[in-house]
């Protein structure tokens, strides 16, 4: 898809890290799926991905 941050990129696959603040401790899941701008570098996650982190999570 076109990135909607730069409106030059397109997005391409990838994977991303993802940090979550739950109280004061602070979860970080690696190897994220989520489509990244190649031009500028902004990372898109879909939302199915963030609700299963934030369930994960235990938020
Ligand atoms: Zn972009």
């Amino acid at each position: 898809m076109k990135c909607v941050i730069c409106k030059h990129g397109e997005t391409i696959k990838g994977t991303t890290t993802i940090t979550l603040e739950r109280g004061s401790s602070t979860l970080v899941f690696k190897d994220v799926p989520a489509q990244i701008c190649d031009n500028c570098g902004e990372k898109y996650v879909d939302h199915q991905t963030t609700q299963t982190l934030l369930k994960k999570a235990g938020l």
